[in-house]
């Protein structure tokens, strides 16, 4: 690498740009006793009346501590979502430069692309549902300012290889960016412990999938001091709000409980796979890495329609590439797994003709 210079690769708008300075920013040696008369905010205490932390930083020195890492190479976000559109804005000029994902992946890589106008170079992962490492640094030039890497992936539950990460950290000239939701269910370690190796390379985590906190809202960036200075300039200032802030401490400080409830939906993962090949139309259970199951079944647009008069919702990724015929199922409770299934070893018996289609599947047969 060694070549790589953050200050070539951030937009000219966003390195000259002058950050919003709220009242809690321009104030910050607090201490109870003080008046505050300087953010208009109303005086009577509700708890809630006054602005939140702009920099979180119990919430940062939770994760800190937990996962290692310097507060300064910390950044928090409404969700992942915001974390990778701030990632975007400050690295991608409109209508100009591109990125590179690898589907068949999590769906925001692509809104944000289109929301952001910027162009998205699909590189599709090859048939075991790793990178194509050739490829993907063969399509690279000036404009292709970020990689992302779902790993674990979603959809398809499986981490890519260390070795092929660990080159395209190297090789690759713009920012990588490893989203790892799901990390706390894989085997493979975090990227976040090679953080200080590698200038160019953005992890995200998020408290949506193992801690329980979907609701919250809460998506966390680690990088190198250098790319999280840039990327809080232009934050809003008040992102996170302290409701948010409140229950993410809170859940930091009881990780053993997140922990607990991580080994359960293993075993559970373990279970429901087990169970699922016994299920006679099921043509086989991707290796998870996560806290999901990728199968593949004879006909998934007919099996869903089949699950949801059942009341059971999975997610259909049967029109993403690689993925035909493939349904995603979320590991539920003990109770949801054994349901699920009861109903899919029923649906078995219900086959219907292939010509004398039954409603839930004429639906269905317009590809
Ligand atoms: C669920 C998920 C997220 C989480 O996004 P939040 O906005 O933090 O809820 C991020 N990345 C991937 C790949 C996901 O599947």
């Amino acid at each position: 690498m060694g070549k790589f210079n953050l200050q070539n690769i951030i937009r000219e708008n966003i390195k000259f740009l002058e950050p919003y300075s709220s009242a809690r920013d321009e104030f910050k040696e607090a201490s109870s006793d003080m008046i505050f008369i300087d953010a208009n905010e109303n005086p009577f205490d509700t708890g809630l009346n006054r602005y939140p932390d702009p920099q979180q930083n119990l919430v940062k020195e939770e994760l800190s501590k937990l996962k290692g890492v310097q507060k300064e190479q910390i950044l928090l976000g409404n969700g992942s979502d915001e974390v990778l559109d701030l990632i975007f804005r400050v690295f991608c000029e409109p209508k100009t430069d591109a990125v590179i994902a690898l589907p068949p992946t999590y769906g925001m890589y692509k809104v944000l692309s289109s929301t952001n106008d910027v162009q998205l170079i699909n590189v599709p992962l090859v048939s075991d549902f790793q990178p194509h490492v050739e490829e993907i640094l063969n399509v690279q030039n000036e404009c292709t300012k970020i990689l992302f890497l779902c790993s674990p992936n979603n959809p398809t539950a499986n981490s890519f290889d260390a070795e092929k990460v660990e080159k395209l950290l190297q090789k690759f000239e713009g920012i990588v960016v490893i989203d790892e939701a799901y990390i706390d269910f894989s085997t493979q370690e975090s990227w976040l412990s090679r953080l200080n190796e590698f200038p160019n390379l953005i992890v995200t985590q998020t408290l949506s999938k193992a801690y329980g906190l979907a609701g919250i809202r809460l998506g966390v960036c680690y990088a190198s001091e250098e790319i999280i200075i840039v990327l809080n300039k232009i934050k809003p200032p008040y992102n996170v709000n302290e409701l948010t802030q409140k229950a993410a401490l809170e859940a930091l400080r009881n990780s053993e409980e997140t922990k607990e409830e991580v080994r359960e939906i293993l075993l559970e993962r373990n279970q429901l796979s087990n169970d699922l090949l016994e299920v006679e139309y099921v043509e086989k259970v991707f290796e998870s890495d996560a806290n999901f199951l990728l199968v593949k079944v004879d006909d998934a647009n007919l099996r869903y329609n089949q699950l949801i008069e059942k009341g059971i919702v999975v997610r259909n990724r049967s029109n993403q590439i690689l993925c035909e015929n493939c349904l995603r199922f979320t590991i539920g409770t003990k109770e949801e797994n054994k349901e699920l299934i009861k109903v899919l070893k029923e649906l078995n018996s219900l086959v219907i003709p292939a010509n004398q289609p039954a409603a839930g599947r004429s639906r269905n047969l317009r590809r």
